[in-house]
C-alpha cells in the first residue's frame, strides 16, 4: 500500500491567510523553521497506479501538481484520481470538491449523513450527476473503491461542522458526521482518523494491530487557540482530543501496538510545527511523527 500526505495541516492551512500567530509568521519568514503546509488530505493506493483521495481540501489543485504520481498520464484528459471518500463535512474536506469537475468520472464515497449535506449544497452540482457517482457507505460495511483496496468506515467521537452547528449539537457523539476510516491491502492496514474528540476503549481495539496510524494533530493543549491568542474556542469545543494533558492522545494510545504513529490534522496555532522546538522534541521523544506535506508511507 502507498499513502501520500498531501496537506498536512488542519483547516486554515500554514500559514492562514489572514494570522499572524508566531507560527504563521515563522511560515512566512523561515520555512525552514517552520515549514508551510497545505490543508487536509490524504492519497492511497494499492498499486502505486490507481489513487483514493481521502478528503478534498480547499488547497487540492496545489496538492496535486506539486504530487506527481497525482499528474495526468494517458491522452488528453485523464486522473489517477478514481475515488474520492469524505470522512467529515468540513470545509476544509468538501471545499476541494469544487476544483474536482471538468467533467472527469470519479467515484464520490462518503456516509450518507456527511452526502446529504454536500446533495443539500448545490453548488456541488459542479460534479455532474452521471459523471461523478455519488454512493452512500455504511458504518462496519467494507467496500472496494479500487480494486485492491478495501476501506471500512467507522464512528469517531466527533461533532458536525461549523456551518452545521446548531443549538442541538452534541460534541463527542458517535454518528456518520465524523468517521474514521480502516483501509486494506495486501495485508497491510493504515488508520485514518483526522477528526477525533476522544480516545475511547473502542477506538482502541478498532486500530489495535495497524501498521500506520493517521491522527488528528490539531491542538497538543486543550486550549492552544486561547493560549495563542486567537480565539476562545477549546480542541474539545472543535472536536478534537489534545496531544498532550489529561486525556491526551499520545498517553491515551501509548499502549496500542501501533507500527508507525503520524499526527495530520496540524492546526497552525500547534508548536509541535515549530523544528527543534520543545513540543516537538516531546511528541517524537513519544513515538510520534509530525507529518508534513508529501510526505509517502509504503506499507
Ligand atoms: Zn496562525
Amino acid at each position: 500500500m502507498r499513502v501520500v500526505i498531501l496537506g498536512s495541516a488542519a483547516g486554515g492551512g500554514l500559514p492562514q491567510w489572514n494570522c499572524r500567530c508566531p507560527i504563521c509568521t515563522l511560515a512566512r519568514s523561515e520555512p525552514d523553521r517552520v515549514r508551510p503546509r497545505t490543508q487536509s488530505s490524504i492519497a492511497v493506493s494499492a498499486d502505486g497506479s490507481d489513487w483514493l483521495l481521502i478528503n478534498a481540501s480547499p488547497d487540492i489543485r496545489q496538492q496535486l501538481f506539486d504530487n506527481a504520481q497525482m499528474h495526468p498520464r494517458e491522452g488528453l484528459r485523464h486522473s489517477p484520481i478514481r475515488a474520492v471518500l469524505l470522512t467529515n463535512g468540513d470545509v476544509d474536506h468538501v471545499a476541494g470538491l469544487l476544483t474536482l469537475r471538468e467533467g472527469q468520472p470519479y467515484a464520490l464515497y462518503g456516509t450518507r449523513g456527511i452526502l446529504d449535506s454536500v446533495n443539500a449544497n448545490r453548488v456541488f452540482d459542479v460534479m455532474a450527476e452521471g459523471v461523478v457517482e455519488r454512493q452512500a457507505i455504511g458504518m462496519d460495511e467494507p467496500f472496494e473503491p479500487l480494486p485492491g483496496l478495501t476501506v471500512t468506515l467507522f464512528p469517531v467521537p466527533g461533532k458536525v461542522p461549523l456551518w452545521l452547528e446548531d443549538e442541538t449539537m452534541e460534541i463527542g457523539a458517535e454518528t456518520e458526521t465524523t468517521v474514521g476510516a480502516l483501509i486494506e491491502a495486501g495485508g497491510r492496514r493504515l488508520a485514518y482518523i483526522p477528526g477525533c474528540a476522544r480516545v475511547t476503549d473502542g477506538l482502541r481495539r478498532r486500530i489495535a494491530g495497524v501498521d500506520a496510524l493517521l491522527f488528528d494533530g490539531t491542538v497538543l493543549h486543550d486550549d492552544d487557540m486561547i493560549r495563542a491568542g486567537v480565539g476562545t474556542k477549546t480542541g474539545w469545543r472543535m472536536g478534537h482530543v489534545p496531544m498532550r494533558g489529561e486525556n491526551g492522545s499520545i498517553d491515551a494510545l501509548a499502549a496500542v501496538e501501533i507500527g508507525h504513529r503520524i499526527f495530520v490534522h496540524i492546526n497552525n496555532t500547534n508548536p509541535v510545527l515549530v523544528e527543534g522546538s520543545p513540543e516537538r522534541a516531546d511528541v517524537e521523544a513519544a513515538g510520534w511523527t509530525v507529518a508534513h506535506d508529501g510526505l509517502n508511507l509504503s506499507l
